[in-house]
C-alpha cells in the first residue's frame, strides 16, 4: 500500500482521499487554509447562512456513489432536500418563468406558459437532443480518464453521432437553431456560465447541463450545501485520512523522475510514492513543480487557454419577506452579449448590467426566524489580477467593491425586486477574495473556460506526466462543478488502483 498525499481539502481532494483510504492506503491531506471545502463553504453570522460556492447541487447520485462505497450512505449523513421550485427567470421584457426542480416535460410546460407560442415544444426537442449527448458522452468522456483526442475519437464512431454532439456547432449556435424565442436562446446561454464560459465559444453539447438539471433534480442540502464540506471530511478522517490544515505546499519533490513527497511552508516535508494535487492545474505546473520536459507541453496547453470567468458575490442579511422569491431566482438583463464582451475583454472592467442570480433559500436553519432572508447574490465577473494581466481587472482597487455592490441592487430594483430598504447587513466577496481564501487564480470559477470545439480534450489529465503525481478538482479533467468534480475523483482514485495492481 502506497503513502499517498493530497495537496488541498476541496471536494475533489476529500472525494479522492476517502475513496483511496478505502483501499488501504495510508493517506495524508495538507489544506493551506483554516478549513475544509475550498471554494464549497456556508458561511454564518448572526443566525444568517449562505452557501458561498455551490448553492444548486445536481447529479446527487456522484456523492451517493461514494458515501456508499466509503461507508454509510449519503442520506444517513445529510439532509437532502429536492427544490421546488427550481428557478424563478426573470426576463428583460418583464416575463417570468418559474420552472419545476425536476422534470423536463413539467419545465417544457412552464416555458410554454410563459413565453407562449412553440417554447414548450422547442424546449422538449432540445432536451431529447440534450438526452442523446448525454448518453454518448456520460461513460466515456465524464467517466473515463482522458486521453487527448484519442478520447474525441472514441466519442464520434459515426456519422449520427457526430451529427448529435455536432463538435462544431456553439451552445448559442444550437439555441439559435432550435429556438424561435430569443428569450429561449438566453435561457440556454446561460448554463455555458456554468463552465466558467462565453455561449458564443463553448461547444453545444452543454445542452447536457439543463437535461441533468431537469432530468436528476435540482437539489439543496438543509443547513447549506457547504455542509457537505465538513460532513465529508468526517468521513475521510474515519476511514483513516489525516487532515492538516493551516499547512500550504511550497514544492513537489522529486526522486529518479517520480514523486517522492511535497515540502510545506512549515519547513517539514512529506514523504509520499503517490501525490494527488487538488490545487489549481496552473498552480500545480506553473509553481509547486520545477520546470522539466514532461510537463512542457501541458503548461502551455493551459497558457493558451482561456481561463474561467470569475464572480462578484454578496451575502445580505434581509428583513422580511420578498413576494414571489423561490430558491434559485435568475433576472436577465437586456444584452446577454455585452455582459460576456466586458468579461472577457483584453482590458476587462465589471459588467455594466448583468445578469443577477440569487439563492434565497427556504431553509430554517439558514436563517434566524421567518421574518427574515439569506440572500446569497452571484453576478458573472472578470478575473483579478492586479498587476495589468490582459483578461484581467484589479478587484483590489480602493471603493469598487462597495460601489458595485450598490450598483447590483439599484439594478434589481430596477428590474422589479427591491430589497434595499431591508438590508440589515452585507459582506461581498471578490475575485480577489477567492482568490486569497480558495486558491483560485484570478478567482477563476472552474480552472479553464470551455471555449472550442475541443477544449474538453484539453483539460489537465487525472494523470500526469511524472509518475505518482495525479490531479483532481475543478481546474481538471472533467470539468468543475461538484457532479464533474466528484466523477474526477472517482476517475482518479482508479487510477492509482490501476497503477498498483
Ligand atoms: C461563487 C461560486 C459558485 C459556485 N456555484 C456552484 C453551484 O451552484 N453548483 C456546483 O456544482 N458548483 C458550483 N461552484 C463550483 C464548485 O464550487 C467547484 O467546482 C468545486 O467546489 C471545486 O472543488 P475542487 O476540488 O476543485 O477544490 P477547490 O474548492 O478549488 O479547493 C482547492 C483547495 O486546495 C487548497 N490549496 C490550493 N493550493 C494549495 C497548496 N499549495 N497547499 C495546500 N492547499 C492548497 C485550497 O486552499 C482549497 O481549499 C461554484 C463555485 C463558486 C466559487
Amino acid at each position: 500500500m502506497s503513502r499517498i498525499v493530497v495537496i488541498g481539502a476541496g471536494v475533489g481532494g476529500l472525494a479522492t482521499a476517502a475513496r483511496t483510504a478505502v483501499k488501504g492506503h495510508e493517506v495524508t491531506v495538507v489544506e493551506q487554509g483554516s478549513r475544509v471545502g475550498g471554494k464549497l463553504h456556508t458561511y454564518r453570522r448572526e443566525g444568517f447562512a449562505f452557501d458561498t460556492g455551490p448553492s444548486l447541487f445536481t447529479l446527487p447520485a456522484v456523492y451517493r456513489d461514494l458515501f456508499l462505497k466509503t461507508g454509510e450512505p449519503l442520506e444517513d449523513c445529510l439532509d437532502l432536500q429536492a427544490v421546488e421550485p427550481g428557478f424563478t427567470y426573470h426576463w428583460s421584457d418583464g416575463t417570468t418563468a418559474v420552472l419545476p426542480g425536476v422534470g423536463i416535460g413539467k419545465a417544457a410546460e412552464a416555458l410554454g406558459d410563459a413565453l407562449g407560442g412553440n417554447a414548450a415544444h422547442q424546449w422538449r426537442s432540445l432536451m431529447q437532443r440534450a438526452s442523446d449527448m448525454w448518453a454518448l458522452t456520460r461513460a466515456p468522456v465524464l467517466q473515463s480518464p482522458l486521453e487527448g483526442l484519442r478520447s474525441a475519437a472514441r466519442l464520434t464512431r459515426s456519422v449520427s453521432d457526430i451529427r448529435t454532439i455536432a463538435p462544431f456547432t456553439t451552445l448559442r449556435g444550437l439555441g439559435e437553431r432550435t429556438f424561435t424565442d430569443p428569450r429561449l436562446v438566453t435561457l440556454l446561454d446561460r448554463y455555458a456560465t456554468y463552465t466558467g464560459s462565453d455561449p458564443r465559444r463553448a461547444p453545444a453539447a452543454l445542452a447536457t447541463v439543463p437535461f441533468v438539471e431537469q432530468t436528476f433534480g435540482a437539489w439543496h442540502i438543509g443547513g447549506g450545501v457547504g455542509t457537505l464540506a465538513p460532513v465529508l471530511a468526517d468521513r475521510a478522517r474515519a476511514r483513516g485520512v489525516d487532515i492538516r490544515l493551516n499547512s500550504p505546499v511550497t514544492s513537489i519533490a522529486l526522486r529518479a523522475g517520480a514523486v517522492s513527497g511535497v515540502a510545506l511552508a512549515t519547513g517539514e516535508f512529506l514523504d509520499a510514492d503517490i501525490v494527488i494535487s487538488d490545487a489549481d492545474a496552473s498552480v500545480l505546473y506553473g509553481s509547486l513543480l520545477s520546470s522539466d520536459s514532461r510537463t512542457t507541453k501541458v503548461l502551455r496547453t493551459l497558457r493558451r487557454s482561456t481561463p474561467s470567468l470569475a464572480g462578484f458575490v454578496m451575502l445580505l442579511a434581509v428583513s422580511g419577506k420578498t413576494p414571489n422569491i423561490t430558491h434559485h431566482n435568475v433576472w436577465f438583463p437586456e444584452n446577454y452579449d455585452t455582459e460576456f464582451d466586458e468579461i472577457f475583454a483584453k482590458h476587462p472592467h465589471e459588467v455594466t448590467d448583468p445578469t443577477i442570480y440569487a439563492c434565497v433559500p427556504n431553509d430554517p436553519a439558514m436563517r434566524p426566524d421567518d421574518e427574515h432572508e439569506s440572500w446569497f447574490i452571484l453576478v458573472n465577473a472578470p478575473r483579478h489580477s492586479d498587476d495589468g494581466t490582459a483578461g484581467a481587472m484589479d478587484w483590489n482597487t480602493p471603493g469598487i467593491s462597495q460601489a458595485y455592490g450598490k450598483r447590483i441592487l439599484d439594478l434589481l430594483a430596477a428590474r422589479g425586486t427591491d430589497i434595499r430598504s431591508r438590508v440589515l447587513w452585507q459582506e461581498i466577496s471578490t475575485p480577489a477574495d477567492l482568490e486569497r481564501d480558495a486558491g483560485a487564480p484570478g478567482g477563476g470559477i472552474y480552472g479553464i473556460a470551455s471555449h472550442g470545439p475541443l477544449s474538453t480534450f484539453k483539460r489537465p489529465t487525472n494523470q500526469s506526466p511524472i509518475p505518482g503525481l495525479y490531479l483532481v478538482g475543478g481546474s481538471a479533467h472533467p470539468g468543475g462543478g461538484l457532479p464533474l468534480v466528484g466523477m474526477g475523483a472517482e476517475i482518479t482514485a482508479e487510477l492509482i488502483g490501476r497503477a498498483k495492481k
